[in-house]
């Protein structure tokens, strides 16, 4: 057991959901209890969907556990396809269904449907959502694609896009962006999956060049089946953020065998003078902690610190499948990646980073108005505020301007800092304000341990260091205090201190 308030994956039958959802003609039929069906509410409130996700729940109900639960997972399965027509279905079982084992795969086989039914095994008691949409996804391929189409010499390169699904954090956006650069490039996209592809689709992703992975956390599996199968490389780079955008280009085209240097050269970005423009010199080295899924953490952390001039104080996910590549990623800077699925865990990483900005999901979003810390989302899971109405990619040229306006939006601006740090005393920029928009109960001070004091000097010349760095001094004087034994941090211990962590 484990006591969980807040988590940050759903179940892998949400995954199986995501996928099927996203697909057009292919429906799910999922055993599972009566009130499982609170899931269709993510797709059609949080991501605000016109129509039902395409999933028939058994719902059975405790009176049910006395009868013949796995003749009801058939009649639902044979109503559903029925109803829907769909072109082809998946079938599974959710976490309570799956400790009554009635195996819907074999039932389902036993009806003799006239379309393809791919059962799922997703064992919800070890894997999550990402792990379940990257198993249907790879599943579904594995199930549908039809044997290698000899590919026609002399054709335009095309390639199929791997990775978007329902309820993707910003999915809908980024395939647009990346659609759109594949086309200026001369590439043809042959299939998109799952999100907008059909059975039939998936049939044909044999008959592209190669493949772009958009979302490896959905589609890995997918395309490293496709490699083996079907002999069609992948897309390595995640095209978030500037340089790794132009380095997925320069991928794309070596896969395509074109020149890259046309869409290159007419790169229409604007983040590239933003941050460079003398307006962000304020913004170099922030302290920013950075935490995510893994695609999305890692990409922020490159264009946090080599596009922003950020210094990276934390790095982490809640992707336990990647934990190598985001400790490495972390150890580059310095630091220790901060690998959970607990919040508690995260808040605390953060507490003790005290970064100036925080870069995370919809839970450090309530971790950092707890802490008085500004904060942008980068990563699932979140909020219906993140499935907005207006155009907002995180890749390509587009999804870096997107960026720069979100990341930098939360942060006071240069000209409020310095104000403050020049009339300490004004009632309005006075030493503990915070960021105009953060509301008065920002800029927290951590708790000090039971056995230090502060002198009232010590603490008033703590007051002239200006707000965003004040916590580090802070932390770093109590820690220097503590290891030497010393119970009252006087003036003298304080610049003590900071000679101590200047050296
Ligand atoms: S079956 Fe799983 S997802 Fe459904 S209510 Fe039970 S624990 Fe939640």
């Amino acid at each position: 057991m484990q006591l969980a308030i807040w988590t940050y994956e759903g179940p892998p039958h949400i995954g199986a959901m995501r996928v099927a959802t996203a697909m057009q003609g292919l429906h799910y039929v999922l055993h599972a209890p009566q009130g499982d069906t609170y899931a269709d509410l993510l797709f059609t409130m949080i991501e605000r969907r016109g129509a039902r996700p395409p999933v028939t729940y058994t719902t059975f109900q405790a009176r049910d556990l006395g009868g013949d639960t796995a003749e009801l997972f058939k009649s639902a399965a044979r109503d559903a396809f029925r109803r829907f027509q769909p072109q082809a279905m998946i079938v599974g079982a959710s976490c309570t269904a799956e400790l009554i084992q009635d195996d819907p795969g074999g039932l389902a086989r036993a009806l003799d449907l006239p379309i393809p039914v791919i059962p799922l095994e997703l064992p919800s008691y070890q894997k999550k959502e990402n792990w379940g949409a990257a198993e249907t996804f790879y599943r579904l391929v594995r199930g549908l694609c039809a044997p290698p189409a000899p590919r026609p010499a002399g054709r335009a390169p095309s390639c199929n896009i791997l990775g978007p699904t329902a309820l993707g954090f910003r999915h809908r956006d980024d395939l647009r962006e990346i659609t759109g650069l594949l086309e200026r490039m001369g590439i043809a996209v042959n299939v998109t999956a799952p999100l907008g592809a059909t059975p039939a689709d998936l049939t044909r992703l044999g008959e592209a060049d190669f493949n772009v992975v958009l979302y490896p956390e959905t589609a890995a599996p997918a395309a490293a089946w496709l490699a083996r199968a079907h002999a069609q490389p992948a897309t390595k780079t995640i095209p978030i953020g500037l340089n790794a955008t132009r380095e997925f280009i320069a991928e794309v085209a070596a896969l395509a065998g074109i020149d890259p240097a046309p869409v290159l050269a007419a790169e229409s970005s604007r983040s590239a003078w933003y941050s460079r423009s003398v307006d962000s010199n304020y913004l170099t080295g922030k302290r920013v902690f950075v935490f995510g899924d893994a695609t999305h953490a890692l990409a922020a952390a490159r264009v946090a610190t080599e596009e922003l001039g950020f210094t990276l104080v934390g790095l982490g996910s809640y992707a336990r499948e990647q934990a190598r590549e985001l400790r490495d990623a972390a150890k580059a800077h310095g630091i220790e990646a901060t690998i959970s699925e607990d919040y508690l865990a995260v808040e605390a990483a953060i507490q003790a980073a005290q970064p100036e900005l925080i870069l995370g999901t919809q839970m450090e979003r309530h971790t950092a108005k707890r802490l008085g810390i500004p904060c942008a989302v980068i990563s699932a899971p979140v909020h219906v505020q993140d499935y907005p109405a207006r155009y907002s990619p995180q890749m390509g040229f587009e999804g870096a301007n997107v960026l720069f306006d979100t990341w930098v939006h939360p942060l006071m601006m240069g000209l409020e800092e310095h104000l403050l740090g020049m009339f300490r005393e004004d009632f309005e920029f006075q030493a503990e304000a915070a960021p105009s928009h953060l509301g008065a109960t920002a800029a927290a001070t951590p708790t000090l341990p039971a056995t230090l004091t502060w002198t009232a000097e010590a603490e008033r010349e703590l007051g002239k260091i200006p707000f965003f760095v004040r916590g580090k001094a802070r932390r770093n004087t109590e820690r220097y205090a503590t290891e030497r034994s010393i119970g009252t941090i006087t003036l003298e211990a304080l610049y003590d201190a900071k000679a101590h962590f200047s050296r």
